[in-house]
């Protein structure tokens, strides 16, 4: 398998170069240059297999020309070997619907199910291009994604890793996760900036020829660790096959039955995973992209238009505040039925206006994608909701997923369909929101929040976030965006 651009399909390169540049040179995002199909042949194997095997077989199917499935094995089951309980189990909460969480990792949220497994390929795509620079991974964070590839990467040899996240935009669990994070290899920065800036300055970097050379003469290779990098995404296209497969596994469905997958959406990575198990031979009938109030892609999939001129809300679903959401590119590729200048004019209007506009013919060729929204009193009446009816407890992010599923139905009235919904983080990572949405107190402090919750609703809290209040926290700087690139260099230099 051979890897385009979304912004030039003449192009070919091989998988290991496309997971250690993370972005194309010419700005544009690495696409698979087909989409392999799953035979029944396929589904049968995939029935009697570990997740790990799966895991390793998927991926295969787009790594094959450069590593072997004993090799890839050999990476998924040292990535899920501290997972704790199940790698992402399928929990059927009443007919029809399933909640498949994939918050079991070291990090309590769904980033980890992909962060666990990238290190391992992107070292061996070193190997394999005998690469001797360093890895510089760069990470611009909501929230989840920082913790989890700091987690993934620490002590990597040969990597060092730089994480940025907004100083005031990610909750006190998020932040201390990241600011305690143990590693000899590891940085971590707050910016004055929300998530836009700080993956704006990190797109940029990557894009940057003088910046690279500047690097280069340092001896270091920068990489992102970010859902643009395609190693980050094909472990996420294995659980939407794998959760299919539990479903024929348990005699749910039959072999070619239709299901609805609710994601909740940020930066497009995750729904975009479950667009290419459709487009693989998954049987989707719609996917439903959720929404909190920073609704841009709610309009988008509405109008047609993609428009970021618009207030930025933070939310109680930080991981999902987002207005910019890099890899609509891919999607906005398969839209325009891969015509790479097209793409490129619209990343213009992107840039330029902050807007762009989809034909209709390209909506249409979409149209798999259902978008809603959910506000903050939405997401918090869905958590106390699902918790009555259900006796399940959602995070603020899956609340955002099933306030929109029940939009969904309402307007739709396709109440047949099994659904999935994906739950993006484990509850106690978002302690305050979720102990005021059951109880309707407002406790302030994250760790009586834990606490009484755990009282209430007797769930176990995930081993990952007990004793964090007592780590030390070795990280307090705060950088202003403007001095992203000077703080990178200042801090490679004083290795
Ligand atoms: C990252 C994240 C999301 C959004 O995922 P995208 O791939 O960016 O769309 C949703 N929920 C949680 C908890 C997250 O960490």
């Amino acid at each position: 398998m051979e890897y385009i651009s979304s912004r030039n399909k003449n192009d070919y390169f091989k998988a290991s170069d496309v997971i250690i540049n993370g972005l194309a040179k010419d700005g544009g995002l690495y696409v698979p240059s087909f989409f392999p199909k799953l035979t029944k042949n396929d589904f049968n194997e995939l029935i009697g297999m570990s997740y790990e095997e799966q895991a390793a077989k998927i991926i295969s199917m787009f790594l094959e020309d450069e590593y072997t499935y004993e090799e890839l094995l050999k990476y998924t089951k040292l990535a899920y070997a501290n997972f704790e309980g199940a790698i992402a189990p399928l929990v059927c909460v009443d007919k029809n619907k399933y909640i498949l969480e994939l918050w079991h990792g070291p990090t309590a949220a769904f980033k980890d199910m992909a962060l666990s497994v990238m290190p391992y390929l992107l070292v061996a795509a070193k190997k394999k291009n005998k690469q001797k620079e360093k890895t510089l991974i760069l990470v611009a964070t909501s929230g989840d994604t920082g913790k989890a590839a700091l987690e993934g990467f620490k002590d990597v040899d040969g990597v060092e890793i730089m994480v940025f996240y907004p100083s005031d935009g990610v909750s006190l669990m998020q932040k201390l996760q990241m600011a305690t994070q143990e590693g000899k290899n590891v940085y971590v920065f707050a910016i004055d900036g929300n998530f836009d800036d700080a993956q704006s300055s990190v797109k940029r970097i990557f894009s940057s020829k003088e910046l690279k050379n500047e690097f280069l003469g340092l001896k270091y290779r920068v990489s992102s660790a970010n859902s643009i990098n395609w190693g980050r995404l094909v472990p996420q296209i294995v659980y939407y096959i794998s959760s299919y497969v539990s479903l024929l596994t348990s005699k749910k469905i039959k072999f070619g039955d239709k299901i609805n997958v609710v994601v909740p959406t940020g930066n497009f990575g995750n729904i975009l995973a479950a667009y290419y198990a459709s487009r693989m031979g998954v049987p989707i009938n719609r996917l439903i992209c959720a929404s909190n109030k920073n609704k841009v892609l709610t309009d988008f999939f509405r109008t047609g238009e993609y428009n970021a001129n618009r207030e930025f809300y933070k939310t109680t679903s930080p991981s999902m505040d987002i207005l910019i959401s890099s890899n609509l590119e891919r999607l906005i590729f398969e839209a325009m039925d891969r015509d790479d200048k097209a793409v490129i004019k619209l990343m213009d209007d992107l840039k330029k206006n902050k807007k762009y506009s989809l034909p209709k013919k390209a909506m249409q060729k979409i149209d798999i994608f259902y978008g809603n929204y959910a506000d903050e009193k939405d997401t918090e009446r869905a958590i106390s909701e699902y918790y009555d009816e259900t006796g399940y407890l959602l995070d603020p992010h899956t609340s955002v997923g099933a306030s929109v599923y029940n939009k969904y139905l309402k307007e739709e009235k396709d109440t047949k369909t099994p659904t999935i919904l994906v739950a993006t983080a484990n509850p106690y990572k978002f302690p305050i929101a979720v102990y005021k949405a059951i109880s309707g107190v407002e406790i302030n402090d994250a760790f009586v929040a834990m606490e009484k919750l755990e009282e209430e609703t007797g769930e176990p809290i995930p081993r990952s976030l007990t004793g964090i209040k007592e780590r030390k926290v070795r990280f307090k700087t705060v950088i202003k965006k403007e001095d992203i690139d000077k703080e990178i260099f200042k801090t490679i230099k004083n290795n």
